[in-house]
């Protein structure tokens, strides 16, 4: 089988990703082009010097996308193109620009399957994809975002949440890709699904923290060890993975951020964006958000002190003036 596949966005997350694609693509094809872009030089050029065969570095989206669609062709083959991108703003830009963007490089005949794998608000996730409908009927736009971290992105064991149902009939092309670079993807039943998935997981994932950090440190001050407080929590009620193996408490989890001086993990700022956007997504649609509000005043406070600001966001552990020794 071959594959021709653009990937735009090689970050913490993208740039893992792409490595694995290529790793895990190439003994099971007879034929795989990875055609990435970034604003930035380095990481296409470092990936490229890694996979020579399989990586190609382009300079534009426009490079990216439609000289992978000119390879597809010949090989009739629909292109898949990927997108790991910050924020809302960078996704309308990638694929909205009348200048370059991905649409613009779109007809009416293109058939692509385009996969935004960006944590952005669902309603600009929509609107793109109505968009890549009514320039290009034939192609599929799809939200896809993941869970895992920059840790999982590298070893492979990233869970993907799409925005499509288990009946998509581009489900098993999807799955051969997305298999390549993470352990899991779960259709959630629709378009922006995936989305409000990993949305609802993440505020769900940032309460945890925040509650883990106040009841370890409130048992602390009670005079309990670190230690057997967390195995308390594991044998009790409470048993959640922030403290099975994130454990916000320096030393607890020897392999956690927290113990290394909260360094690697999940940027307390990518908390507060997530926590925002789930704020904002139950507004919209309705739902109760109580403990989402002061988690996000908690995230967005932490991101600001010179002491927390660029670290793993269980350092809102510091924040809230937990003791670290
Ligand atoms: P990042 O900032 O490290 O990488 C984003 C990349 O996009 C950068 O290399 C940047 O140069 C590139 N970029 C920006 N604008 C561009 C444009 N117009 N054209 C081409 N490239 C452009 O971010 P990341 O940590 O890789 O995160 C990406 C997404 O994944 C975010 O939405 C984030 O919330 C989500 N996510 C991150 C993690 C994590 O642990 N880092 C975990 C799960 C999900």
């Amino acid at each position: 089988d071959r594959h021709t596949i653009a990937f735009i966005g090689l970050g913490a997350m993208g740039r893992p990703m792409v490595a694995n694609l290529a790793t895990n693509l190439v003994p099971r094809c007879t034929g795989v082009a990875i055609r990435v872009y970034d604003i930035a030089d380095g990481p296409g050029q470092e990936l490229q010097e890694l996979f020579p065969h399989v990586v190609q570095k382009t300079d534009s989206i426009r490079a990216a996308v439609s000289d992978a669609v000119r390879l597809a062709s010949l090989l009739l083959h629909k292109t898949v193109v990927f997108t790991m991108l910050p924020e809302s703003a960078h996704v309308r830009s990638v694929y909205l620009d009348p200048h370059g963007g991905i649409i613009s490089t779109l007809g009416q005949d293109s058939a692509k399957i385009l996969v935004d794998c960006s944590t952005i608000d669902t309603a600009t996730s929509l609107h793109v994809k109505s968009e890549v409908a009514r320039i290009a009927p034939r192609s599929f736009f799809y939200d896809c975002p993941v869970s895992g971290g920059v840790l999982g992105a590298a070893q492979g064991t990233i869970a993907f949440f799409m925005g499509c149902s288990s009946s998509d009939p581009n489900l098993p092309r999807l799955h051969e890709l997305l298999d390549c670079m993470g352990s899991k993807a779960i259709p959630c039943g629709g378009p922006s699904l995936g989305l409000a998935a990993k949305l609802s997981n993440n505020y769900l994932s940032g309460i945890i923290t925040i509650a883990a950090s106040e009841a370890m440190d409130m048992g602390m001050r009670a005079g309990i060890d670190p230690a057997t407080l967390a195995s308390v929590f594991a044998s009790g009620t409470a048993q959640n993975r922030q403290c099975d193996v994130f454990n916000p408490v320096p030393n607890v989890c020897p392999q956690a951020p927290s113990s290394k001086g909260y360094r690697g993990g999940f940027r307390v700022e990518l908390m507060k964006k997530d926590m925002g956007l789930a704020v904002d997504m139950a507004r919209r649609i309705g739902a109760k958000n109580v403990l989402g509000v002061s988690g996000l005043g908690v995230y967005a406070a932490a991101s600001a002190a010179e002491d927390c600001k660029g670290l793993d966001s269980r350092v809102v552990y510091r924040y809230l003036g937990g003791k670290e020794s």
